[in-house]
């Protein structure tokens, strides 16, 4: 056994417990970056229309807009960053002083909400699982808390790290390693982040072990996935736990994710599109964190005009860190590809990936983006860059067989060989069959009676139990 869940104990008093069986307000802390806002907005506005109110507890960093959802409430707390800024704004360290700034502001708001005569009474905490110190918080005032995993099965990898340290496989551990994970079919050790076990005092190490050990004392885990796409991650995971788990997306189906976007989405994206043929467009995309450097950008960049395919780019600045935006792109890029390819700064992915001119997705395999292309049938280059995108882009091209992985590095002859597989080759066609047998899936389980559905019944009995 690899990681084991031990029941919540709480010591709730019989008058509080009848307060909580009648309270219908549940409070959501998301984790602020775009990625974990829209799954969280999301799942909140779900569980708003099965009748909860919701509070929205948020952070001045990457503040939301309270005039975008005025069903809920919003409370604002101070996260310090202002007093001590991380040095690199989006990454590992980040997250780990989110982790300590926020411990006291927060508990001072959710016991300000608890103790107000004026709310009804809340039901339960939900918070992303990376709010891992939010546990200790909960516990303190005798809440239960939820934890939404904004990922997939690369949940379950990350928990069993301590399993992998213990049988000798991270030692081992070499960012290009192609040793497999027996434990873990297909994964390979170069699928797990790397870091650094030796060291106590490694970030991640210890963001993802808070979250482990945090997690094993929730009241249950939300998945942002279905059970069709998971199924044996999920089986593992449920012989494991002995909390309930509830896997009831994808989320982006009952909301788009457009009203939570951090930046402006630019419609041109869609009239550009309109002028396309059908299925001819490669979408490129990496979400709102990942970078690269200006020689694997202009790899990129050079892979995409040889491929001679139609292409929209979505190049966000701060992708190539120290340009401003499209500079490096010099030398006779943009007039090789005039007419044909289109960049623009954000896109309406969702409505990007249902349209009939998209044929392919070029992602880095975030969860939302991973998802969002299942929903709509379309198949995928994966070019994972950290954490839990490597396991998706395993699942992608080794499991559901719906994508290319471009393994080693971003060279223009790997990247044009890959666009043309995908978007004009027989094992592309292939890819897209299979991807469209998913999302039927995907469109299956939401409906009454499918898996979703019955799991989301489930976890909205499951907090009227509390
Ligand atoms: N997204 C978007 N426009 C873009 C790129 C991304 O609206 O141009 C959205 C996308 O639909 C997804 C989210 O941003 O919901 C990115 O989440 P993901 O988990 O894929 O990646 P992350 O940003 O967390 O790395």
């Amino acid at each position: 056994m690899f990681f084991y869940l031990k029941p919540r104990l709480m010591e709730v008093s019989t008058e509080t417990r009848m307060q909580q069986m009648t309270g219908r307000r549940l409070v959501v802390f998301p984790l602020p970056l775009q990625g974990h806002i829209n799954p969280m907005l999301q799942l909140a506005n779900i569980l708003h229309s099965r009748g909860f109110n919701i509070t929205v507890i948020h952070t001045q960093y990457n503040s939301l807009n309270p005039s975008k959802y005025p069903h809920f409430t919003f409370r604002p707390i101070s996260d310090g960053l202002l007093e001590t800024p991380p040095s690199t704004e989006r990454g590992r360290d980040l997250l780990t002083l989110l982790n300590v700034n926020c411990v006291a502001p927060f508990r001072d708001c959710l016991a300000q909400l608890l103790s107000s005569v004026s709310e009804e009474p809340i039901a339960c905490l939900i918070t992303d699982a990376i709010w891992h110190f939010t546990q200790a918080v909960a516990d303190g005032l005798k809440l239960p808390r939820l934890v939404l995993h904004s990922g997939n099965i690369s949940f379950l990898a990350f928990a069993v790290h301590p399993f992998l340290r213990e049988t000798g496989f991270l030692p081992k551990q070499d960012s290009q390693t192609e040793e497999p994970v027996e434990a873990l079919p297909p994964l390979k050790i170069k699928d797990f982040p790397t870091m650094d076990i030796a060291n106590p005092e490694d970030d991640l190490y210890m963001l993802i072990d808070g979250m482990v050990k945090a997690n094993k004392g929730s009241s249950g885990f939300i998945w942002n996935s279905f059970k069709e796409l998971e199924q044996p991650a999920l089986a593992t995971l449920r012989r494991r736990s002995i909390v309930p788990l509830f896997p009831i997306g994808p989320f982006h189906k009952y909301f788009p994710a457009s009203s939570s976007s951090l930046l402006a989405q630019d419609p041109s994206s869609i009239s550009w599109l309109d002028t396309q043929s059908p299925k001819s467009v490669i979408y490129v995309s990496f979400g709102s964190l990942a970078t690269f450097d200006e020689t694997e950008f202009l790899e990129m960049a050079w892979g995409l005009a040889n491929s001679m395919q139609p292409f929209l780019w979505v190049v966000r600045p701060g992708l190539i860190p120290g340009s401003e935006w499209l500079e490096p792109l010099r030398n006779g890029f943009l007039e090789a590809v005039s007419g044909r390819g289109h960049i623009v700064k954000w896109a309406p992915q969702q409505e990007v990936l249902a349209h009939p001119a998209t044929g392919g997705f070029w992602t880095h395999s975030g969860w939302n983006s991973t998802l969002e292309s299942i929903c709509e049938g379309v198949p995928m280059i994966c070019s994972p860059r950290s954490n839990n995108q490597m396991v998706s882009a395993r699942y992608a091209s080794d499991v559901w067989r719906v994508g290319v992985q471009l393994e080693n590095g971003l060279e223009r002859v790997d990247v044009e060989r890959a666009i043309r597989k995908l978007m004009v080759e027989s094992e592309g066609e292939e890819m897209r069959e299979r991807i469209m047998c998913l999302k039927e899936k995907a469109d299956l389980c939401l409906r009454e009676g499918g898996s979703s559905y019955q799991s989301l019944e489930s976890l909205v009995n499951y907090i009227f139990s509390f």
